[in-house]
Parts: structure tokens; sequence; C-alpha cells
């Protein structure tokens, strides 16, 4: 026999006495608790407490939007943690941390990937690769950077032709910059 009921996450459902924590859940001081919202079914026979996802998060796909945060950047390539799709309001499953070879930063050439994204911007980005690795492209008008703080104050920059300005430090950088930089909501 199989109960079932709808959880959310945190949510106290079964206590390890009873049951054994499995997908979906997980075992705090002998209190099993839902880790993610969904359907929890605690089986009778088995002794299980599971909770299935009724919304399964995202999985990355070749041609997807997403926004992502610059983790780390190199003359030759950036690396890039995906927080979500362009779009969708449910989080990002599976690999995450992807990349950017410096051939995919801009339509023109770019000598230095380090003079068009920074570790800490907020980019939108296309997905070219899942698989073996996740490989990104900012290479259109609509892809690039849409927030970037000053790494002297820490301040939003504010669009300034095709560069960035810091009002309070009174400087100029480069980036490559989505057509919307600024006007994201997040
Ligand atoms: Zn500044």
């Amino acid at each position: 026999m199989i109960k079932t009921k709808r959880v959310l996450p945190g949510e106290e459902v079964a206590v390890e006495e009873e049951y054994l924590a499995s997908e979906g859940t997980y075992n705090e001081d002998g209190i099993i608790y839902a880790s993610q919202v969904g359907d929890l079914e605690l089986n009778l026979e088995e002794m299980t407490a599971t909770v299935r996802s009724s919304n399964p998060p995202n999985v990355l796909r070749n041609g997807d939007v997403v926004f992502a945060v610059i983790a780390d950047t190199r003359s030759t390539m950036a690396t890039v943690d995906v927080a979500a799709k362009d779009g969708s309001e449910r989080g990002v499953g599976g690999e995450t941390y992807g990349t950017i070879h410096v051939s995919k930063i801009s339509p023109g050439y770019t000598e230095d990937v380090t003079k068009e994204l920074r570790k800490g911007d907020i980019i939108r980005a296309r997905v070219t690769q899942v698989k073996p690795s996740l490989q990104l492209t900012t290479k259109e008008d609509h892809l690039g950077v849409v927030l970037a703080r000053c790494s002297k104050c820490r301040g939003e920059m504010v669009r300034s032709g095709k560069l960035l300005y810091c009002e309070e430090c009174d400087r100029k950088v480069t980036r490559k910059i989505a057509d919307d930089y600024g006007q994201v909501v997040f």
C-alpha cells in the first residue's frame, strides 16, 4: 500500500523509526524531510519515504538561452555557472558548469576574453553543446553581459555607448554587452 500527498521542501514527512529516506527526501536527526516539491509516497512494504517531483528541473538542451554568472576568466575562455533558462522560473538540473571559448564571445574577433567578460558578470548565453561538456556562446546581439558591477566599488555599471561606465569611480570598461543591458529584471 502506498499513501501519497503533496509536500513542500523542508516539510516533515516521516520519522526514521518507520521509514528510510529515499529519492526526494533526507534524514536529519531522525526526522525525514522533503527535499523538493512533489508527491510524497510512503511505501509501507519497502518502508521508504519518497518525494517524486511533478515538476522536474529543466535539463539544458542545445539552443537553449540561459542566464549564467561568470565564474572565472582567462584570455582564451570563460567558465560560467548557469542559473536559469530564459523564460522559465524553474531551476536548472544536471550539469550547470560550462565554458565559453574565445571564438564564441562576439561576432567579431576577440583577442582576450577578460576584456569582454569578467568574474561576477551576469550574462545571457546560448547553449551550443551539452555533452561531453557544457559549451555556450554570446555571439548574438541579444547575448552577452546583462548586468555587471564595478570591480572597484561593486556598484552597478551603466551603459555608455559600446562601453560600461561606473559613475562612482568615473571609469569605463569594455564588455560584450547584450542589446538590453541593464533592462533585465530578475
Ligand atoms: Zn566603481
